[in-house]
């Protein structure tokens, strides 16, 4: 009778049936594939890699393999996979994904207590259940969702503007203000004269944009209330100065009062502004800046902004289909949802960002799912470590904002000193993740919180 139920037989529901499973605990995986799919999916395998066969940057002072290292040490089958299955990549993992995915498949059916279930569920079951069902959740699984979550908490498309690390932009030229001095000057403004706002436009009105999915184009509906930043561009020369660029109301206090009629001549021609999005401000997103183009361009563009010459992006722009949940309203860091603890997420659906943050996510809500079946308390990782902080940030961020997040190293708490040199620092957050997360499971093994 304490059998749990995952749904989904993505990146997300594969780890966490497997997690479950080696626990000792029953699991019936619910895969729709072969006979429902998905618009971007074309196999029946599980863990099926919809798109690039990468799993991000392999070393592990990069924010990807971080995540991948930690995996490792958890016992991750997703990542234990993606190596046995890696093909050189120039420093990245990737792997043949018919292997990759067969294998998976092929072990996962072999465990004596997964049973796969090959069929589509149109509500959320009862009991103890891992919901993983991705960004294309079907319809009506996303229907039943939508009533369980209240209409305002769950998405259906994601247009998310690019996301910068704090310490890349350059404070000499930007300037803390709010509109008007409204409220806390919680936006960081990058001015720009006219010359540079020309450049600037002209760059955008003949960028290369990404090509949308043919079941984006068909949902071109979304894009009506939300409009990218090159098309706002293409409209006209001043579009964007009447939108988010507008120039009113933004005075950089470090040069006088704007007001003053002897400086109007300083008033910026156009302002891009940036608002901050964690807590400790070391994440800034580009207010209106949501777009289709490539992501070269959108480096190479982005870049000309004054204060951004340096800017390195957590996460660029993007605009697709995208079923996700408010997860700062509805979870909490053990991935368990607040009005149900029986019911825990993983996956795209609960709002990170790619293969490996949604391994990631089911390593941890089938390890909780197997523990509350156990009748133990769920667990919640190390904030120092790249899982901890994802599910962290996840399940506290402004929820009025709340957009997707891949792993990064602007979700860690800081470290106690200030290190300029970027890789000397990543090594640093990395070095105190690790011993942070082992240090965690040897407090497990010692009974401390009670092992699996
Ligand atoms: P999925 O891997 O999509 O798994 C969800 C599973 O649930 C699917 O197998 C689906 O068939 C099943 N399912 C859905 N509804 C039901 C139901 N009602 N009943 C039973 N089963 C159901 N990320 C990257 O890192 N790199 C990329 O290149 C990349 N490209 C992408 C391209 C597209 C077009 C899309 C839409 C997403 C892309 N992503 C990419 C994000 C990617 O979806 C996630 O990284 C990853 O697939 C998330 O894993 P998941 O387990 O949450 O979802």
């Amino acid at each position: 009778d304490n059998v749990i139920q995952v749904i989904g037989g993505g990146l997300a529901g594969t780890e966490a049936a497997w997690q479950i499973a080696q626990a000792g605990i029953p699991v019936i995986l619910h895969e729709m594939r072969p006979l429902r799919s998905s618009p971007a999916h074309h196999t029946e395998h599980l863990a099926e890699l919809v798109c690039s066969n990468s799993f991000g940057a392999q070393a592990s002072d990069r924010a990807s393999g971080l995540l991948h290292e930690e995996l490792r040490q958890l016992g991750s089958v997703v990542i234990g996979k993606a190596d046995s299955h890696a093909v050189p990549a120039g420093g990245a993992l990737a792997v043949d994904r018919g292997q990759f995915s067969q294998d998976l498949t092929e072990t996962l059916s072999r465990h004596p207590l997964i049973e796969l279930r090959r069929g589509e569920l149109h509500a959320i079951p009862e009991g103890v259940v891992v919901l993983a069902t991705g960004p294309l959740t079907s319809p009506d699984l996303a229907a039943d969702l939508h009533r369980f979550t209240g209409m305002e908490y769950l998405s259906f498309f994601d247009a998310a503007s690019p996301i910068i690390v704090g310490e890349s932009i350059d404070r000499d030229i930007a300037f803390l203000a709010s509109r008007y001095d409204k409220g806390d000057a919680a936006y960081l403004n990058c001015p720009m004269n006219k010359e540079q706002y020309l450049q600037f436009w002209q760059a955008l009105c003949t960028a290369e944009q990404a090509e949308l999915k043919d079941f984006e184009r068909e949902n071109a509906k979304f894009f009506e209330a939300c409009l990218p930043i090159e098309e706002l561009a293409r409209r006209g020369e001043d579009t964007m100065r009447y939108g988010p660029l507008k120039p009113v109301g933004l005075f950089d206090a470090r040069k006088g009062d704007f007001r003053a009629p002897e400086n109007q001549s300083e008033r910026p021609y156009a302002v891009v502004q940036l608002r901050q999005e964690d807590k400790a401000g070391q994440l800034w997103n580009m207010v209106g800046f949501q777009t289709n183009l490539r992501w070269g361009e959108q480096k190479r563009i982005f870049q000309m902004i004054p204060g951004l010459e340096n800017a390195e992006f957590v996460r660029l722009g993007v605009m697709h289909r995208n079923t996700f949940i408010n997860a700062p309203q509805l979870l909490q860091p053990s991935l368990q949802f607040k009005n149900r603890p029986t019911l825990l997420g993983a996956g795209q659906l609960i709002g990170t960002e790619g293969y490996t943050a949604a391994a990631a996510g089911g390593w941890l809500a089938g390890t909780n799912a197997a523990r509350i079946a156990l009748g133990k308390d769920s667990l919640v990782l190390p904030p120092t470590t790249m899982m901890g902080a994802l599910f962290e940030f996840i399940s506290s961020a402004a929820p009025k904002h709340f957009q997707p997040m891949p792993p990064n190293f602007g979700i860690l708490p800081e470290l106690g000193e200030k290190i300029k040199n970027k890789q000397l620092r990543y090594g640093r957050y990395r070095d105190r993740s690790l011993f942070d997360l082992a240090s965690w499971k040897a407090g497990l093994s010692l009974g401390l919180a009670g092992v699996i």
